[in-house]
C-alpha cells in the first residue's frame, strides 16, 4: 500500500565505499551528521557518535583539530566497537591535517574517511605539499576523502587569480559568478590533483557548500554537470530551528529532485540543551517525505482547525509520532519492512475517514460537536470504533497488533 517510489539519481556518480556504506553509484542517498563535542574527550565524543548513529546517522564526522584530538580517535573507535556501534567515523581536518595524520598513524587508521578543505591546507608552495601529504596518507591507509570546499574558507589565491582574469575580459562576469566558479574549480582541480597523486576516483567525494539556498542550487547544478564525482550536499551554516530546517530542505529538496546528491548533512545550530540528533531526523524526513528512502513509519496528521477545540487530537498525534520513533530500534530488528508503514491521525469527520482509508492504519477523532466515537480504518476498511477515556491507548494497541500481524512473520 505504501511502496515508496521517488525520483532516482539521474546524475550518475562514481560510488565511494566508506566502511560498509557506499556513497554514490546506484546507492541510496546516505544520511550523515557531525558531533559538537571536544574530540579530545573520547568518552563524550563516542557517546555522541553513538547517539547520532542510533538516531540513524550512517556516517558521523568528528573534528580532528589538535594533537589531543588526534590522539583520542583510535580510543573513540574502540569505545564504539565495544558497544557494537560500527558506524564509520570521518575526520574533519583543517590547517594541520597533514601533521596529525603523519604523527598519529592510529588516528589515520581508525578513521573511515578524511575531509580535506582545499582552502585551509596552507598557502603558496606549502599548499601543494600539505595537500599531497594528506592524499598520500589516504592512499597509504586506503581511505576515501571528501574534498570539501566552503565559501567561508575559499582558496583566496585561486579566487584572486580568477577575479584578475575576469577583470581583464571584454565582458567581465559578476563577482558572484566568479566566486561560484572559484568554488567549483577549487573542488575539481583538487580532485584532479588527488588523482594525479594516485588516489583512485572511487575514493573521492566532493562538496561545495554555501549558506544561501539559491546559490547552493546553482553551485551544485554546475558542479554536477561538470563531473561524475559522488557529491555530499549540505547548506552550510543553515541556522537554528525552523529557519535552518526550512532553508536546508528547500535547497536540498530541489537538488535531490534533480537527481543531484549522494549523501546529505543538515547543518543545524542546536538550541541550548537541544538534541544534536535532530539534524539526523531532519535529513531522514527530507529523504522519506520525498519518497527516496524509508526510515520510520510515517504519521499523517491534519493541522487541526476550529473543529478540533480540545487537545486530545494534538496529544494523540504527538504520542503516536513519538511512540513510533521510540519503538523503531526494536521494530527495525523484529519487523522487516515496518518502516514502510503509514499511519493517520485525523481531527474530525471532514477529511478523517478519507485520509485514514489511504493509510495502513488510521483513526479519525471526533471533532467539536461530533459523537464521542473514533472510527479506526485498517487497510482501507473500517475496522472498529473506539470510545471512552482510553482512545489513545486502545489505538496504540491496535497499531502494535497490526504490526505484529503484518510484519511479525518476517
Ligand atoms: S480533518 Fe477536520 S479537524 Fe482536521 S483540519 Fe480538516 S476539518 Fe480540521
Amino acid at each position: 500500500m505504501n511502496a515508496l517510489i521517488g525520483p532516482q539519481s539521474s546524475h550518475n556518480t562514481v560510488g565511494v565505499k566508506v566502511g560498509d556504506i557506499c556513497i554514490g553509484g546506484k546507492s541510496p542517498v546516505v544520511v550523515q551528521s557531525m558531533t559538537n563535542t571536544d574530540t579530545a574527550d573520547a568518552e563524550a565524543t563516542a557517546k555522541q557518535v553513538k547517539e547520532l548513529a542510533d538516531a540513524g546517522s550512517e556516517l558521523v564526522r568528528i573534528t580532528v583539530n589538535t594533537e589531543e584530538a588526534a590522539s583520542q580517535v583510535a580510543k573513540i573507535r574502540e569505545i564504539l566497537d565495544a558497544k557494537a556501534c560500527n558506524v564509520p567515523i570521518i575526520g574533519d581536518f583543517h590547517y594541520n591535517g597533514h601533521l596529525l595524520l603523519t604523527k598519529y598513524p592510529e588516528c589515520a587508521q581508525a578513521l573511515a574517511k578524511y575531509r580535506i578543505n582545499p582552502g585551509n591546507v596552507g598557502f603558496g608552495k606549502k599548499k601543494d605539499t600539505q595537500f599531497s601529504t594528506m592524499i598520500e596518507k589516504a592512499i597509504e591507509y586506503n581511505k576515501p576523502v571528501r574534498i570539501g570546499v566552503n565559501w567561508g574558507s575559499l582558496d583566496q589565491e585561486l579566487l584572486t587569480g580568477l577575479m584578475d582574469e575576469n577583470a581583464g575580459q571584454e565582458n567581465p562576469k559578476e563577482t558572484d559568478e566568479v566566486m561560484q566558479e572559484a568554488l567549483i574549480v577549487s573542488a575539481l582541480s583538487s580532485a584532479e590533483r588527488a588523482v594525479e597523486l594516485g588516489l583512485p576516483k572511487d575514493h573521492i567525494v566532493l562538496s561545495c557548500k554555501v549558506s544561501g539556498v539559491q546559490k547552493l542550487i546553482s553551485v551544485y547544478r554546475d558542479l554536477a554537470s561538470r563531473s561524475d564525482y559522488a557529491l555530499h550536499l549540505g547548506l552550510t551554516e543553515a541556522g537554528m530551528g525552523s529557519k535552518g530546517i526550512v532553508a536546508s530542505t528547500a535547497a536540498i529538496g530541489v537538488l535531490l529532485q534533480e537527481g543531484i546528491g549522494d549523501t546529505i548533512r543538515i547543518s543545524l545550530t542546536p538550541e541550548p540543551g537541544g538534541d544534536r540528533a535532530r539534524e539526523v531526523i531532519v535529513a531522514q524526513e527530507i529523504l522519506q517525505t520525498m519518497g527516496l528512502r524509508s526510515f520510520t513509519p510515517q504519521v499523517t496528521a491534519c493541522p487541526g482547525c476550529g473543529r478540533t477545540t480540545s487537545t486530545v487530537f494534538q496529544e494523540l498525534a504527538e504520542n503516536i509520532q513519538s511512540y513510533v520513533r521510540n519503538q523503531m530500534p526494536v521494530w527495525r530488528e523484529k519487523y522487516q519492512g515496518v518502516e514502510d508503514l503509514s499511519l493517520a491521525v485525523m481531527g474530525c469527520v471532514v477529511n478523517g475517514p478519507g485520509e485514514s482509508k489511504h493509510s495502513d492504519i488510521g483513526i479519525s477523532l471526533p471533532g467539536t460537536g461530533e459523537a464521542p466515537a473514533a472510527p479506526v480504518f485498517i487497510d482501507g476498511k473500517k475496522f472498529t470504533t473506539l470510545r471512552g477515556d482510553n482512545i489513545a491507548g486502545d489505538f496504540q494497541k491496535l497499531v502494535d497488533e497490526y504490526i505484529e500481524q503484518r510484519y511479525g512473520q518476517s
